[in-house]
């Protein structure tokens, strides 16, 4: 089914430009089939002695959740044969419906070995993504769907998520967006129009005008525009931990029921 799958979400990219076939295809692409959220861990944050926040939230998450499944490999990565990121670096799936997952994928992991997972993923550069998406289900032959999310960690050359959204259909603006309490700063002072920003973001959410870079409304906040930008021109910033984690929570809990015990947290 994975392999049935790739084409399809790749075919749904391109076709939702035609208004009769976005009308079909747009809700697999948004709420409450489709919930993505992009997680900078691979980026430095401006906060003094606090450069990790994003990694140590989805750290705090992973206290909170009691099943976790960890992928021998990522699916998008071994299908696209990728040569930029390590395959080894599977999603991990979170929930009780994980039970059902064929012990052919990968296995159950504890909190500690799933955090020494996003560690490395962070450490290469992938930016994770928090994801509850029907095709998930469809793919791995696994129900119920809303007790079953997972963390997946991305790269811009292969991923199902993140490639060829630059040619999306109008009708799929939107399907990603911001957590709240995360922003993508730009200093103009700094910008010298390279446009390599633009030229890095999976979502065209970069625009230039007047020579200078732009970030949209379309920005989901996955922060790897500020990697790019040699001249230190943008930066992620964030409100707070705590916030930021607290979003998040608040996020899954609207499309799922992923059990989360918010009282194991170990911070
Ligand atoms: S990469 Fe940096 S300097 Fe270049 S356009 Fe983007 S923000 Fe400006
Ligand atoms: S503008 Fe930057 S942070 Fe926003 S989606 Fe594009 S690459 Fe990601």
């Amino acid at each position: 089914m994975v392999v049935v799958s790739w084409p399809i979400i790749i075919a749904g990219k391109r076709l939702s430009s035609y208004p009769f076939i976005n009308s079909i295809i747009k809700p697999f692409f948004m709420r409450p089939h489709n919930e993505v959220i992009f997680i900078p861990i691979q980026v430095a944050v401006e906060a003094p002695g606090q450069t990790h926040i994003p990694r140590r939230v989805l750290e705090r998450l992973l206290h909170m959740v009691d099943d976790i499944f960890v992928f021998d490999e990522c699916m998008c990565r071994s299908l696209m044969d990728c040569k930029n990121n390590p395959p080894s670096i599977g999603c991990m799936a979170l929930g009780p419906t994980v039970s059902q997952m064929h012990g052919s994928h990968g296995k159950t992991i504890d909190t500690l070995a799933a955090i020494s997972h996003l560690n490395r993923a962070a450490d290469v550069g992938l930016v994770a993504t928090v994801a509850h998406t029907w095709i998930d289900t469809v793919a791995f032959g696994l129900t119920p769907f809303k007790t079953l999310m997972f963390i997946c960690f991305c790269d811009d050359c292969c991923c199902i998520f993140r490639k060829h959204m630059k040619k999306r259909g109008a009708g799929l603006e939107g399907a990603y967006q911001r957590l709240p309490g995360l922003e993508i700063s730009h200093d103009r002072e700094k910008c010298t129009g390279c446009g390599t920003c633009a030229d890095a973001c999976f979502l065209a959410a970069v625009s230039m005008e007047k020579g200078k870079a732009h970030i949209t409304g379309e920005c989901s906040g996955c922060g790897r525009c500020v990697e790019t930008c040699e001249e230190g021109a943008l930066s992620l910033k964030i409100e707070d931990e705590d916030s930021l984690l607290n979003d998040l929570v608040e996020r899954i809990r609207s499309v799922s029921n992923l059990p989360l015990n918010t009282t194991k947290q170990k911070f």
